[in-house]
């Protein structure tokens, strides 16, 4: 099929994953159209564009509807608060954008009879009860707590892409994406790599919540990206579980920090947040199977090419890490 000239929307262009998707997306080719309204990105992450003839950018809300005049190939909607941090501070922004704005695109990509892709999240799992995920496990969700709002609005997400797939028969494709870290994101974004990355590098202690027996599973940036574009080509509606399935404690993930970016930092325990997930980790059978896709970067080699984007910010006196109070 030919790309040149083919043209796609991402919502959340301006964030951490939009931006890399950006970049993908142009060098295979294609015009696009990046939307944002910087409630949780940076204008920095689309400097290097500036000029680039083939991206076009719109600040605007997603949660109201949304016109183009232009044909389009695919809507891909990553806008959303996903920082923990960020989705607690913004909890009715998260819900709207989760909903409302999912449903805007679903209209945009219907109209324009384009592809359409949800990133959605592990979060759908919750909690999880069965270990490690796959995409045919309900999850485990407190929808009163409070990750409900980003929780329930990326189920509610998932539901209406299937809704207008069986309704209207439009081409939609849901990623469930796993715990992704790399250069452009924020410091003060209150995920784990980048507050602990951030602590290191300022010899600040490293806020470790709970005991630090959580697990999670880390994937890299360019490996999510890839597996990404590998699902917005497929015919595979999903949902496929994309993210990294080499799980760590998040004590050891304190400790591989350190070592990485040879701090003395020490660790410091603080409160586990309410609904903290005990473990979580992809089985990325399905990702394998029909994408033919695995991540290659292990967390050492993607911490390894992440710290520098940490210390130059640092070293610009730009960064300060977040903590969940
Ligand atoms: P991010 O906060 O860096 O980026 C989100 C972007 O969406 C920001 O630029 C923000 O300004 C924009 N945005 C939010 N609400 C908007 C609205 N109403 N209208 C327009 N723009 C809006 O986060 P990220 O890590 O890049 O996450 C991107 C997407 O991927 C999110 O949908 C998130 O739920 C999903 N995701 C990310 C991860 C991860 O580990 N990074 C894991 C699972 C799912
Ligand atoms: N976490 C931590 N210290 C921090 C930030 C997070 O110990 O400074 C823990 C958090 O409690 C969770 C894990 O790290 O168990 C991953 O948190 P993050 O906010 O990155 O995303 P989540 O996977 O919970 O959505």
């Amino acid at each position: 099929m030919k790309i040149r000239g083919l043209r796609i929307v991402i919502t959340g262009a301006a964030g951490f994953l939009g931006s890399h998707l950006v970049d993908r997306f142009l060098a295979e080719g294609y015009r696009v159209i990046g939307v944002d309204n910087f409630v949780t990105g940076r204008k920095e992450n689309l400097a290097h564009l500036e000029g680039n003839r083939f991206f076009s950018f719109v600040e605007y809300d997603v949660s109201l509807p949304l016109y183009f005049a232009d044909d389009l190939d695919g809507v891909l909607h990553f806008a959303s608060p996903a920082s923990p941090a960020d989705y607690l501070d913004l909890p009715i922004q998260t819900l709207k954008v989760g909903s409302l704005g999912t449903h805007n695109m679903l209209g945009l990509a219907k109209a324009k009879g384009a592809r359409f892709l949800l990133a959605s999240t592990s979060e759908v799992y919750g909690d999880p009860q069965e270990h490690p995920q796959p995409e045919t496990y309900w999850g485990h969700v407190n929808p009163v707590g409070p990750r409900g709002v980003y929780d329930e609005a990326k189920r509610f997400a998932e539901a209406m892409t299937m809704a207008y797939q069986r309704t209207h028969g439009t081409r939609t494709r849901i990623a469930r994406i796993f715990n992704t870290y790399g250069p452009r994101m924020r410091p003060a974004d209150g995920r784990v790599v980048s507050n602990f990355i951030v602590q290191a590098l300022q010899g600040k202690p490293i806020t470790v919540y709970g005991d630090g027996s959580q697990t999670r599973s880390f994937c890299f940036v360019d490996d999510l990206v890839e597996g990404l574009y590998r699902l917005y080509r497929s015919d595979h509606p999903g949902p496929v579980n994309l993210g990294n399935p080499d799980e760590f404690t998040i004590q050891e993930l304190a400790r591989t920090v350190i070592e990485e970016t040879g701090s003395t930092s020490k660790i410091e325990r603080r409160p586990l947040p309410e609904d903290d997930p005990q473990v979580r980790c992809p089985d990325i059978s399905r990702a394998r199977s029909a994408l033919s896709w695995e991540p290659g970067v292990s967390l050492r080699e993607g911490l390894r090419r992440t710290i520098p984007h940490f210390r130059r910010l640092v070293e610009e006196g730009e960064a300060q890490a977040r903590n969940l109070s």
